[in-house]
């Protein structure tokens, strides 16, 4: 295997890892299932208040 044939596929790699940890900070709304940003308050969806369902989570 080239050198570049090896950056080549590194590359595509680490892209495939940032797409995973860009999964990973966002969180599924209970309400309709959308992947969302764990900053956010509410669903872009559907309007769910996700700060306040995800509190509620923690103290389980
Ligand atoms: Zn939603």
């Amino acid at each position: 295997m080239t050198t570049a044939a090896i950056s080549k596929k590194v590359g595509a790699e680490l892209d495939a890892l940032k797409k995973e940890v860009e999964e990973l900070k966002k969180v599924e709304c209970p309400h309709c299932g959308a992947h969302v940003e764990k900053e956010v308050d509410f669903c872009p969806k559907c309007g769910t208040k996700l700060r306040e369902v995800l509190k509620k989570e923690e103290k389980k």
